[in-house]
């Protein structure tokens, strides 16, 4: 299908998306790529959506019988195959040149949750439910002209391909609109406007300025690079990561809650798709010797007795890969961790444990020359300028011309957003502490895996045990100030340390390290990310409010933040969002996720709380 006119649609464009409904085995994907490597006139960017409802497992993918030009892609395929977990899942070739957004669901609501613009679809008549809902939703995520290629179409998927809007642009060759190869170019009239959220990408902005070197704004400034786009990452001391993410180590893993209904929320499903990211990432980073740490999982103790549900992915465990997660009892904790967990535990496969610096080194280093760090240039507000934004110093000097920016100053975010009401988000300060009693200070048992629960202890490289770490909502009126670290806190973590255990432990107080730092915290302990609302300064507004992706945004003006207490988790899957929000690329996540992070979601509650007031 790929030889049917795509190629001469995508040449010369800077990115170019595809949306292929039934992945199969990948091989069409895989000949696009190698169609895609031979062109020289190629899109610098292809991004290939594709939904399978029943995927293939890693070891059946492998041994496809497949034309052997495509043999070295199949075997990356397979390598890179991802759990059979639903959601969507980020595979990449071609040093990220290529990225295939596979997603393992039905066709129907995966398109539906879809935020894309798609230039060419790709399609099977044979499909089972090809239905007007289903076009519907291929007109609503079609670019103006977009191709659509289907093969074996009949006589009704055609007439409902034209009725949501695809013009027939070539018959199947030679058997009229019947069993062969046919195309479609979308002409239709979408029957809702484009969201306010899709709208704010229209800039296509080519640099964009960062605030912020912390894990939020190295990974926003990776994200941009390879989307090719020009970076300026400001920051305002002589180091990189020098807000909470300076803490020696955090440790990473998406387990939340033990039921059902608490593994299907949005939460939940967010930290899945944030941890198959950032273990990836850790484990490159680690293996690039940028940070130390580990990605070979994590055990998080019951809280309670095991609550013996389900996990999602129990039910899809992978006879290669085994499962995601796995409940442990007493003698599994026991066996895995080397700690008797008195309610035993679940093990998270997709976690571990990085040195956040090191991490936000690494991606600086992946983002190359596309990314430009100015350190030591902290910045004191932003102004609108027609179609460009100024950076600007406390002295009201330019530090920096772009035509968008994303906010990524953690503790300061709320302050450089607050012209634009960020205020209304109610974004709190915690500080925290961790601590770490250097080898041969401490005398218990040593965990062999991270553990977490109440607080979380691991045994770092240099063989130093590290906990905590603590939380306390910091006063409003609080000023930047060096931290100090406090003994009280180093007991207290020492508690929490002892319960986590359930055992003895021995910890020489005055050995103690710790670091402190202070997070940002949203009312709904999600991520804040995406593009940043018009002020409604809670006064309500029109039903349709009652959504984020309607509400209207500032042009040219982004945030990625407030990762509270995981901040390692949530970065990596955050720079992707915060990097398709600015560049219209398709969004890493489901519709209602993208809406879970998203900075308008603050105004649409109040908007929903207005409408509720007053229909009483
Ligand atoms: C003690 C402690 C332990 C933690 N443990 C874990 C853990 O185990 N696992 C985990 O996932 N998370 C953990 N976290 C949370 C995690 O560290 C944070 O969520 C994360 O580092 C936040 O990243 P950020 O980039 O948003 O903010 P920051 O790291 O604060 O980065 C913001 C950057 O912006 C810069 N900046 C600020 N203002 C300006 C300005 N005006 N102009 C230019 N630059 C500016 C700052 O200097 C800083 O470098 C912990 C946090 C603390 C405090």
């Amino acid at each position: 299908l790929i030889g049917e006119g795509l190629q001469e649609r995508w040449r010369g464009r800077q990115r170019f998306v595809v949306c292929e409904l039934g992945f199969g085995d990948g091989t069409r994907f895989l000949a696009a790529v190698d169609a895609w490597r031979r062109d020289a006139d190629r899109p610098r960017r292809l991004d290939w959506l594709a939904v399978e409802p029943h995927p293939l497992a890693r070891g059946a993918l492998a041994g496809r019988p497949r034309h052997p030009a495509l043999a070295r892609d199949a075997t990356e395929l397979a390598s890179q195959w991802p759990p059979p977990v639903e959601g969507r899942h980020r595979l990449v070739f071609d040093g990220g040149a290529v990225v295939l957004h596979l997603g393992f669901a039905d066709a129907h609501p995966w398109l539906r949750a879809t935020e894309a613009t798609v230039d060419a679809f790709l399609l099977d008549g044979a499909m089972a439910g090809l239905d007007a809902a289903l076009f519907r939703s291929m007109a609503r995520l079609a670019a103006d002209g977009a191709r659509l290629v289907i093969r074996a179409a009949s006589d009704a998927v055609c007439d409902g391909l034209a009725h949501a809007g695809f013009t027939i642009a070539q018959p199947g060759s030679g058997s009229g609109r019947g069993t062969a190869v046919a195309q479609f170019t979308w002409r239709g009239e979408r029957d809702r406007p484009r969201s306010a959220r899709s709208r704010a990408a229209d800039r296509a902005p080519r640099t964009v300025a960062v605030i912020g070197a912390g894990l939020a704004g190295a990974s926003a400034a990776r994200a941009l690079a390879e989307d090719g786009v020009e970076v300026v990452l400001v920051e305002a001391h002589g180091e990189v990561a020098s807000g909470a993410s300076a803490v020696a180590a955090g440790v990473f893993h998406a387990a939340v809650g033990s039921t059902r209904s608490e593994q299907a929320g949005a939460h939940a499903r967010l930290a899945r798709a944030a941890s198959f990211e950032i273990a990836r990432d850790a484990r490159a980073a680690i293996d690039a010797g940028f940070a130390s740490g580990r990605v070979d999982g994590v055990v998080r103790a019951a809280v309670g007795p095991v609550v013996r549900v389900r996990a999602v992915s129990d039910a899809r465990s992978d006879p290669v890969d085994g499962t995601i997660d796995r409940l442990l009892d007493r003698a599994g904790a026991l066996s895995a961790t080397g700690i008797a967990l008195a309610d035993g535990g679940r093990w998270v496969r997709f976690a571990g444990v990085v040195e956040p610096r090191g991490l936000v080194r690494a991606w600086l280093a992946s983002a190359g020359p596309r990314a430009r760090l100015l350190l030591g240039r902290a910045t004191d507000a932003l102004r609108p300028d027609g179609d460009r934004w100024h950076v600007l110093d406390a002295n009201g000097q330019t530090i920096v011309e772009a035509d968008a920016v994303v906010v990524a100053a953690g503790i300061a975010t709320p302050t450089l957003l607050a012209p634009w009401g960020a205020k209304h988000w109610q974004l709190r300060r915690v500080r925290g502490q961790t601590s770490r009693a250097p080898a041969g200070t401490w005398q218990g048992p040593a965990p062999r895996l991270p553990l977490t629960g109440h607080g979380h202890a691991f045994v770092d490289a240099g063989g130093g045990l590290v906990f905590g770490a603590t939380a306390e909502p910091m006063a409003v009126d609080w000023v930047d100030e060096p931290l100090p670290v406090r003994p009280a806190d180093h007991a207290f973590n020492v508690e929490r340390l002892r319960r986590l255990l359930g055992e003895e432990i021995s910890v020489r107080a005055e050995a103690l390290e710790g670091s402190a730092g202070i997070r940002l915290v949203a009312p709904d302990r999600l991520p804040v990310v995406g593009a940043v609302p018009e002020s409604l300064d809670g006064s309500g507004g029109p039903v349709r409010f009652e959504q984020p992706r309607h509400i209207p945004r500032v042009p040219g003006l982004f945030v990625c933040g407030a990762f509270g207490a995981r901040g390692v988790l949530w970065s990596s899957l955050s720079g992707r969002l915060v990097a398709a929000a600015v560049t219209g690329g398709p969004a890493p996540v489901d519709s209602p996720l993208v809406d879970a992070v998203d900075p308008a979601r603050f105004a649409s509650r109040s908007v929903r709380r207005a409408t509720v007031r007053a229909s009483r």
